[in-house]
Formats: structure tokens, C-alpha cells, sequence
């Protein structure tokens, strides 16, 4: 009786057929806990910054020279030809420099210290030496000495909460003086397939069986986006197992994605028991593909159901999922981890829409001249993953409208 009565029990607050942006919003507002923990800066490639990293040093750290030649003053170079006493060397790393008078020079490298007195560079190439003198061939630079302080002071912050730490991050960050760093703890998110006829790769498959892939495809889209997957055993159409599998995953994770289940379907049990068992904020996204997708809770853990079509669940991932991460991370924009980047592209055939819904059909995009163009083949169901493969954009067509050969629309250009 109380079950009878729990499966007509919707949340009051679940909206059904959102737009995308709507979808993001709704999911915004529950994100994955953010924690931190500290990683020697080696291992640190690709994670998100906990909090803004302030420089130790001035960078550079004392006035030095960007060329090899000669520190000289530059009032006793005037003329092309004047001949200079040798005074010494200064050499990156050397403790003593020699002080440069009235009418002296001292060799003087790449990224060592300006000797005081000096107050420009000749280019080694500008010179020729003879018996403890130099003489001067060429112009002597102010602009070739980096000033203290030029690049960054100390205290300066020139990496924010929620930057990725990319090869050039990494290297600002030795150069600033750490060698540890304060990082977004990688989210851990359970990848739930659920489906009778799924079978894992490798196994015998039974008659009208088939391949299970998306949790797969579900776990490394997840590492890409810098988070730890944990893909658990296939579930049946069963709805106590399914339940078992979420509690589990609620326990020992930060967030739920599953696949399949989420349509109108008999057998479509991740929409059931969330509805009845969790809290659902939405239902449906006015998209295609990927149209069928829910967001809610599970004893409090963010849940995505991701409909079971393997082009579906990638789309959906690709444009909720990913960003959703992002954001939980603390991190957004273009300094942040992303599936892909939205560009104007111009379209070389003709593109039918999606009465009523933002459709995203896969388009190969291409430099051509000085813009982007953009074809499509035929291979367009939300079933053939291998479209995914063959592709490597989406279009973003807004709802109820087409696309004529020769239009420029806004895509997504996946990587
Ligand atoms: P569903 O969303 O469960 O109705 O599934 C829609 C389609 O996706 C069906 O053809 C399923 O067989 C297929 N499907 C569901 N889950 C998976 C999966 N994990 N891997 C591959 N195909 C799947
Ligand atoms: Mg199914």
C-alpha cells in the first residue's frame, strides 16, 4: 500500500523539458563538496589550484642581462668604435660582479647580475676583444637588462583559486617558489550502468545481448575532466538492486552518474526509484540528442541519469556534466577543465534542426582559409557511438531552426 502510494509521489520541485541553461542552473546549485590536498608540484599537471598562489620572490629576482655580451655605461658608447678596459666577468650564479667605472666593461651573460655602474648591454656580437680591452661595434641597450620585479613582485598572485595547473602554470609556480601546491581534491564519481541485455566487453554475450560501453565512455570522459571514475558492477532492470547500487555509491562518493533507465519506458527504473525514492530536480532537457536525461539526489549525493544511447550520454556529459564539474571544482572559463570549445563555424551542407529543442549534430570542423568550416555525414543516430568517433564538433542549432549550406552557426569544437 505505502509502495502503491510512493510511486505517484514527485517531488514538488522537479522541473520536467528545461532548456540547457536551465538544466545547468538547477544542477549549479548542488554542487560536489570542494576539498583540497597538497601535491609536490610534479605531480600536480592538470589539477585545479585550491586557492590563489602568491609569488615568494621578485621575478626576475635582481636586475640581470638577456644577452651575452658586455655590461658597459651606456654614456661611453656613443660612438661606434670606443674601446672600453675589461674590468671582469659576471656570470648567472656568481656571487662577486665587479663594478663597472668610466670607460669599463665586464663580460657578462645571459641571466647573471648587472654590475653596479652599468646601465646597458653590448651584444657579444657587438664587440671584439684585444689585451684586457673591448672595443664597441654596436649599440649598448638599456632595454636588454630585466628589471627586479618586471614579471612579478612579491606577494603578487598571478595563480586564482580554480586555475588549472597546465605545463606554463607549473612552471610559474616552481618559479614563484613552491614546491608543493594546494590542489582541488579529485572528486570521486560512481558510473552506474544499468540494462538486462548489457554484457562487459570480453565475456560470452547471449542471444540479444550486447556490449555494454557507456560506463566506459562514462569513466574516462570523467577522468578527463580531472575526476576519479569508479565504475561499479552492471545492474539489471532491477529496481532493489538498483536502490543497493545507489546507496552504496552515496556512501562512498561525491557524485552518481547512470546510464540508461531514464525514459518512458516499462523498464526505465533510474527515472522510477528516483522519483519515488529520491529527489528529482529535472527531467528532460530540450535536447537532441540526449533528450531524456535527470538530475536530482540520492540521500543527498547529485545524481545524473544519463539516458542509455551511447551518443546521448556523451552529448549529455559533454554539455551538463563536464561543466557542472568544472564548476563544483571551483573553476570556470577558459582556464579550467573542458570538453570543448564553442566556435562560429560555417556550414558546407545544409543542417535539419529539432522542432522545439537545441540540436547538436555531429560535424567535422576544419580550418579553410581564414575560417572554420564545417560537414557532416550521414552517420547522425543516437545509437552509433562510432558518429562520436568520426566527428569532432557539435552544432549548436537553436531550437526550430536549419541550417542552409553556406550559413555560419555556433558548435562546439570537442577535444
Ligand atoms: P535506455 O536508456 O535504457 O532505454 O537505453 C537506450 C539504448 O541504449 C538501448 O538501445 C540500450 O540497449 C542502450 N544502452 C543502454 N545502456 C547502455 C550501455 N551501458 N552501453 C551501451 N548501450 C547501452
Ligand atoms: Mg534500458
Amino acid at each position: 500500500m505505502g509502495r502503491t502510494l510512493q510511486l505517484h509521489r514527485f517531488s514538488t520541485s522537479m522541473e520536467k523539458g528545461v532548456t540547457l541553461e536551465r538544466a545547468l542552473e538547477i544542477a549549479n546549485h548542488i554542487p560536489m563538496e570542494r576539498n583540497s590536498e597538497s601535491l609536490p608540484l610534479d605531480r600536480a599537471t592538470g589539477r585545479i589550484l585550491f586557492e590563489d598562489l602568491s609569488s615568494l620572490v621578485d621575478d626576475p629576482r635582481f636586475d640581470n642581462s638577456a644577452m651575452d655580451g658586455w655590461a658597459v655605461r651606456e654614456a661611453d658608447c656613443q660612438e661606434t668604435g670606443a674601446v672600453l678596459r675589461i674590468v671582469g666577468t659576471s656570470q648567472a650564479g656568481s656571487a662577486e660582479v665587479p663594478l663597472v667605472g668610466e670607460g669599463e666593461a665586464c663580460s657578462i651573460m645571459t641571466g647573471a647580475p648587472i654590475p653596479e655602474g652599468a646601465d646597458a648591454i653590448v651584444m657579444v656580437e657587438d664587440s671584439a676583444t684585444h689585451d684586457g680591452s673591448v672595443t664597441i661595434n654596436g649599440p649598448a641597450r638599456t632595454g636588454f637588462i630585466r628589471k627586479r620585479g618586471e614579471n612579478l613582485t612579491e606577494g603578487d598572485r598571478p595563480l586564482k583559486s580554480g586555475n588549472m595547473l597546465t605545463p606554463s602554470a607549473i612552471s610559474l609556480a616552481a618559479t614563484m617558489g613552491h614546491d608543493t601546491v594546494s590542489v582541488v581534491r579529485q572528486p570521486s564519481i560512481a558510473v552506474i550502468g544499468v540494462g538486462d541485455e548489457l554484457t562487459p566487453p570480453g565475456e560470452p554475450l547471449s542471444e540479444n545481448s550486447i556490449y555494454e560501453s557507456n560506463t566506459f565512455g562514462i569513466s574516462s570522459l570523467v577522468k578527463k575532466m580531472g575526476a576519479a571514475p569508479r565504475r561499479s558492477e552492471l545492474i539489471r532492470d532491477s529496481i532493489d538492486d538498483l536502490r543497493e547500487a545507489l546507496d552504496e555509491a552515496a556512501e562512498c562518493c561525491d557524485a552518481i552518474i547512470t546510464s540508461g533507465g531514464v525514459s518512458m519506458g516499462k523498464w526505465d527504473i533510474v527515472r522510477q526509484i528516483m522519483e519515488d525514492e529520491g529527489d528529482v530536480k529535472f527531467w528532460r532537457i530540450m535536447m537532441r540528442p540526449g533528450g531524456p536525461p535527470l538530475f536530482g539526489t540520492w540521500k543527498g549525493t547529485p545524481v545524473f541519469g544519463l539516458p542509455g544511447n551511447p551518443v546521448s550520454s556523451h552529448v549529455v556529459f559533454t554539455v551538463l556534466v563536464a561543466p557542472w564539474i568544472s564548476k563544483s571544482m571551483g573553476s570556470e572559463g577558459p582556464q579550467g577543465p573542458s570538453m570543448a570549445n564553442r566556435v562560429r563555424v560555417t556550414m558546407q551542407e545544409p543542417l535539419r534542426g529539432a522542432p522545439g529543442k537545441l540540436c547538436m549534430r555531429r560535424i567535422s570542423i576544419r580550418q579553410e582559409g581564414e575560417s572554420l568550416v564545417a560537414t557532416t555525414s550521414t552517420h547522425q543516430g543516437s545509437g552509433n557511438i562510432h558518429s562520436m568517433v568520426a566527428h569532432n564538433g557539435l552544432s549548436l542549432l537553436p531550437p526550430d531552426t536549419n541550417c542552409e549550406e553556406g550559413e555560419t552557426i555556433d558548435a562546439l569544437w570537442l577535444f
